[in-house]
């Protein structure tokens, strides 16, 4: 392998950069050649390409977003586009590639390199912790830090107010964010699309937090949250069974997805973007990195697609106990 090209592809994520930095370098290390692909798929198939040293990524470790840009791109879902790809990669020399994004991403990555065995390893980043294979995203650790900082802030408004607040966090099919910044914010009750609490024990909670003497409640709701009611629907529900509360709904949105990178997504990042260099020079392909237990992990991109990371259980029982 001579040449790696390196691209970020769909949702961006705070870590995205620090990989990227850190699969340049890694080349540079190595002495293969690194060529970057802006905006993901859609720039493979219009040939968007730009050499890059060891100098080209400086000063990004810190950002936020990527600076390949992402998209979303229609075009590589059919043969004709990834057609169009493989002769862009083959007449810019490139042999492998590495791909920082979601499942979406990495399924793309697993058609591509079924069709044409060309050597493809994933760095998975996105904020909602939703890939099999690894503990940890890139842009997780981050987005928790930046939602419990939000969280901090609400919870000083509504303790002046006592009100009840629920906050909705990002998190369509994973309640990861939910969960841990939920116990990390100090939530009252913490709403996941993996189980449904139902709504009875939510204004039991609700009343008896009231009854202890709590000037505030949070509760965090996750996008898709089993209980089946949006935020809206709940301050409707809870101002009809329960009028003692005065509440109020913040939706964080996307806000989550931006940011510096943590410390933690940094270093990870970093581990994460020599692995995939290391890899792919080893003659591995099909891979995503992962980490667990603190070490870099290897798993078939084909398996690390198929289901997520499961939630601790243990966490909602910690958060169960905190909310006495
Ligand atoms: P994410 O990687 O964050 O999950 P998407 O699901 O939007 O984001 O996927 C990013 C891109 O990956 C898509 O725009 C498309 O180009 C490519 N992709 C996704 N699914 C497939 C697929 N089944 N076949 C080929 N390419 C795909």
């Amino acid at each position: 392998i001579k040449k790696i090209a390196v691209f970020t592809s769909g949702g961006d994520s705070p870590g995205m950069n620090a990989a990227i930095r850190s699969v340049v370098r890694t080349c540079a290390y190595m002495k293969v050649d690194c060529v970057a692909i802006y905006r993901g798929y859609q720039g493979m198939i219009e040939g968007d390409f730009k050499p890059m040293d060891a100098r080209s990524v400086n000063n990004i470790i810190n950002k936020g977003g990527t600076i390949l840009k992402s998209a979303r791109c229609d075009d590589f879902r059919t043969k004709e586009g990834r057609k169009k790809a493989y002769d862009q990669l083959k007449k810019e020399g490139v042999d492998a590639f590495v791909v920082i994004g979601g499942d979406g991403s990495f399924t793309g990555a697993l058609k591509f390199n079924e069709e044409y065995d060309f050597p493809v390893i994933g760095i998975p980043g996105t904020i909602d912790n939703d890939i099999f294979g690894t503990t940890f995203t890139l842009g997780f650790d981050t987005a928790l830090n930046t939602v419990v900082e939000v969280i901090d802030k609400i919870r000083d408004t509504a303790s002046s107010h006592n009100r009840l607040f629920f906050v909705e966090v990002m998190g369509r099919d994973v309640g990861h964010i939910a969960l841990n910044a939920g116990v990390g914010a100090g939530a009252e009750e913490i709403l996941i699309p993996e189980e449904n609490l139902g709504l009875e024990r939510l204004l039991e909670s609700l009343k008896r937090s009231k009854a202890s003497g709590k000037s505030s409640s949070i509760v965090i709701v996750a996008e898709g949250d089993k209980i089946g009611k949006n935020v809206f629907e709940l301050k409707e529900y809870v101002e009809e069974h329960l009028p003692i509360y005065d509440v109020r709904v913040s939706v964080l949105g996307h806000m989550q997805r931006g940011g510096a990178p943590s410390c933690y997504d940094r270093v990870l990042a970093s581990r994460m973007g020599v692995k995939a260099v290391e890899s792919l020079l080893e003659g591995k392909s099909n891979l995503m990195v992962g980490v667990q237990d603190n070490k870099l992990i290897l798993t078939p991109i084909s398996k690390a697609i198929k289901g997520h990371t499961k939630i601790d259980k243990e966490l909602m029982r910690v958060s169960d106990i905190m909310t006495v």
